[in-house]
Order: structure tokens, then C-alpha cells, then sequence
């Protein structure tokens, strides 16, 4: 199963993504981190990236499309893989396609993670984590047990991200609406796109996200005993957009 997770930065996309990957046993594959990892490994392609990012500059498409080819070639992929943070325009969209085409795949499910800005905004700003430990903290939803004391540590020395401000984050759901945004008409058509609603607690988004993807398993079941019917998908996923 080929699952593709969009969303703003900060809209808990990632949390969930590791909760499903472990669930159904596929890799979670975010582009940040494959960046890394082929840098780290110095293939050709992390080589030719690592000198890209050395300079300052953003890594362009192609690189960022061999890297996730390469990666999907893997063994572990072999039976899905969940991606985070790619594809980001419809450039992209439609090189991944064509990319899972030659492998005779396609994405699966795309799950939307829709926020209302004003709330993300405030709960970014409002996060804070242990300086000690790393335990993330949050003005809003979760506040250290005793005030200004690290409930895993004993630690008072709590810190802030430097870029958890307004002015950052509204820079970012603003690049977001424009390059990303207009992805989703695209998989719309191809009826392969469930929106949620990503600032509900994470576990109801996990146990809603695990819930759609059980019966996706088994429209696919169905359609490969040659049981499938027009109206199926119509009436397992009512929340389809
Ligand atoms: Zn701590």
C-alpha cells in the first residue's frame, strides 16, 4: 500500500505517519530524512545534493526524485511505504506517477491533513520542549505536570524554537497553500484522496486513519476475486472528497 500524507508543517502529520507505518509494517519515508541519509551515505546522488545544500541552495526536483527512486528500490518497500513531504508540487505528482507506473504501482491513499491556520499558528507558538531531555511541551494542549519542572527529567530548563513565531509559520502555510494546495485536485479526480481533520487528538486521527485504511484493504480484496462493483467505493469511503 502506497499511502502519501499532505499537509502544513506543524499539523502532526509526521506523529501519525510513524503511528501507521508501525501499524501496518511499511517504511515511513520523509524527504528530510532520505536527504540526509543519501548524503550521509555519499552515493551519487547524496554527493551531488550535499554540494548543493553546501552552497545554500534548495535541492532541485530531480535530486529529490532519484533520491526517492532509489529508496523505493529497496527491500523493506516492497510491500508499500507511507511518504512524507513528497510530492509538494504537481510537477512532482505526476514524476512519482510516472515513476510507480514502470513498477506496474500506483499511490493508494492520499490523506489530507486540513488545519484551520489561526489554531496552528497559536499551538506552534506555543510549543516549548525540555533543554535537558527533549520532552516537547505545549503552552495549549500540554503543560509540564508541575509548573516548570521536566515531568520525565526534573529538568527546569525549558527551551523555544527560534522559528516557532507568526511571522515563520504563517511564511510556511503560505508557501504550503501555493505549491501544495493545488495537488489536491489532482488526486481528487483520481479518487484517491481522504481529507482529516489534523488537529483533533492524535489518537482519534490514528484510530480514523487505521479505520479507512482496514477498508481499503479490503476493497482491494474484493477487486482482486474479481468482486469489485462500481458502487463500492462509493459506499465504503462516504467521506471521500
Ligand atoms: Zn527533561
Amino acid at each position: 500500500m502506497i499511502i502519501v500524507l499532505f499537509g502544513p508543517p506543524g499539523c502532526g502529520k509526521g506523529t501519525q505517519a510513524s503511528i501507521i507505518a508501525s501499524n501496518i509494517n511499511v517504511p515511513h519515508l520523509s524527504t528530510g530524512d532520505m536527504l540526509r541519509e543519501a548524503v550521509k551515505s555519499k552515493t551519487e546522488t547524496g554527493l551531488k545534493a550535499a554540494s548543493i545544500m553546501e552552497e545554500g541552495n534548495l535541492v532541485s526536483d530531480d535530486i529529490v526524485i532519484s533520491i526517492i527512486n532509489d529508496r523505493i528500490g529497496k527491500n523493506d518497500c516492497r510491500n508499500g511505504f507511507i511518504l512524507d513531504g513528497f510530492p509538494r508540487t504537481l510537477s512532482q505528482a505526476e514524476e512519482l506517477d510516472s515513476m510507480l507506473i514502470e513498477e506496474k504501482l500506483k499511490v493508494d491513499l492520499v490523506l489530507e491533513f486540513s488545519v484551520n491556520d489561526e489554531v496552528l499558528i497559536s499551538r506552534i507558538e506555543g510549543r516549548f520542549s525540555c533543554g535537558d531531555c527533549g520532552l516537547g511541551y505545549n503552552d495549549y494542549t500540554k503543560l509540564p505536570l508541575k509548573e516548570g519542572i521536566c515531568d520525565q527529567c526534573g529538568s527546569s530548563n525549558f527551551i523555544r524554537r527560534k522559528d516557532d513565531n507568526r511571522e515563520t509559520v504563517t511564511k510556511r502555510l503560505e508557501a504550503y497553500s501555493k505549491d501544495t494546495l493545488p495537488l489536491l485536485p489532482y488526486y481528487r479526480e483520481k479518487q484517491v484522496l481522504y481529507s482529516i481533520d489534523g488537529l483533533a487528538d492524535i489518537d482519534v486521527v490514528s484510530n480514523e486513519l487505521m479505520t479507512l485504511i482496514k477498508k481499503w484493504d479490503r476493497y482491494r480484496w474484493l477487486e482482486c476475486k474479481g468482486e469489485y462493483n462500481r458502487d463500492l467505493r462509493t459506499i465504503l469511503f462516504k467521506k471521500w472528497k
